[in-house]
Formats: C-alpha cells, structure tokens, sequence
C-alpha cells in the first residue's frame, strides 16, 4: 500500500564496520554531570533524572557544515556520550539494561540557549529549543561488543582548537544502565533508540564560522563546522 505523501527515508546514523543504524527516537538526559547541574543554577545531589526528546531526523553525521540556526543569538554546544539500543522494553531493571545496548558515539545537544531560558521563565516547553533542524550531530557508532562498555574516560569539546568542555564519564549522575532503566519507566524503549547522556560543565556559544571537535575516548571524533 502507498501513503498520501512522500517522505524522507529513515534517519540513520552511520556505524563502524557496519550497515548504517536506523533512528526511532532521540531521548536526551538533562543535568547528569553534578558541575552542569550547578552551573545551570541546581542541585545535583542526585535528584531524579528527566528526560526530553529530539526528531529523530535531527541527526546530522561528523564532517557536516550546519548554518547557523533561526530564532537564536546564543546557539550551545553541549558535548554528550550517546548509547544506541539494539532492543528495549518497559521497566528494565538496572542489571539487564546494557544488554540492549548497541553501541556507543559521541554527539552534540545543540540547544537555543537564549530560547530556552524564556521557556524555564514562562513554563513553556522545550521542544524548539532543543529539537530543531541538525540539533544531533553525531559521529560513527562503535558497537559495544568491540568498545565494551563506558564507566570512565574523558570527554571534551574543542571550540577553534581551545578545549571549552572536559569531564569523565566517571562523574555522570546517573550511569548508562541506570539512565535506560530510568527512562524505561516512562516508556518503552526499543532497537532505533538513541540516547545522549547528559553533558558535563563548560557549555557555552558556538558562532558562525567556528568549528567544534567533540571527543569520548575510545571512540571516533566528532566535527561539525558552523556556517
Ligand atoms: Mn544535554
């Protein structure tokens, strides 16, 4: 049967050593480093985690040219660990959630920054301001039975060559199991499913012109030019 229109072919995201990952759903994490969440103006003692989405056609792949976006004179980068599902569910527990783990990238939650902090004024959502046009870069995905999983290692963000991020996974909140098992709670997860896992402090303005290089250790760069 054919359908009224056409649309775009699925969103996917490219893989190391394999057929390309295809993209359901973008779940990001928000404040799950405890010097982000203070920096933002929270406590990070482990209050429970929130989620908010992406379009999954968001994605962009490294190497991208993204223009600049509308409606923003304070366009953020936010360096972030993305976990692929290769399975999900409801109510994961804790200690079955990495087995529906893909495999592992490094992304950019790309956030209207200005946008934003008018929607936490006036109870507004975030959707715009957080899941507009190329707001996921993301570079190759390597699949966890060759990464393994992360539990520690150094993440940062070069801007123009100057680092303006750097933590370690060591200091996320909420671990990747934790957090799927967590969103696991509010919805069914399933193969497709890409999650960025919170940033760490540093977030700040990227402008026309700039480059940003985003690294996880162990796993392929991530960089994207903006226009
Ligand atoms: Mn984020």
């Amino acid at each position: 049967m054919g359908y009224a229109v056409t649309v775009s072919d699925v969103a996917a995201v490219e893989v190391v050593g394999g057929a390309p990952f295809p993209v359901r759903r973008i779940y990001c994490v928000g404040r799950n480093y405890a010097a982000h969440a203070r920096e933002m103006g929270h406590d990070p003692d482990r209050e429970p985690p929130f989620f908010f989405m992406k379009p999954a056609d968001a994605v962009v792949p490294s190497g991208t040219t993204i223009p600049y976006p509308s409606k923003t004179e304070e366009y953020h980068h936010e360096i972030e660990l993305v976990v692929a599902l290769k399975s999900g569910g409801k109510n994961i527990p804790v200690e079955k959630a990495l087995d529906c783990v893909f495999g592992y990238a490094v992304g950019l939650d790309m956030t209207r920054r200005d946008m934003q902090s008018v929607a936490k004024k006036m109870g507004r959502p975030w959707d715009l301001s957080k899941g507009f046009d190329q707001s996921a870069p993301i570079a190759a995905i390597v699949p966890a039975e060759k990464s393994g999983h992360f539990e520690k290692g150094a993440i940062w963000l070069k801007v123009n060559g100057d680092v303006r991020q750097k933590g370690d996974l060591s200091d996320l909140i909420w671990n990747i199991a934790e957090t799927i098992s967590f969103l696991s709670e509010y919805v069914e997860l399933a193969a497709g499913d890409l999650i960025m896992t919170g940033t760490p402090d540093g977030v700040g303005p990227v402008g026309r012109g700039e480059e940003m290089v985003g690294h996880v250790d162990g796993l392929p760069e991530l960089r994207i030019h903006v226009q």
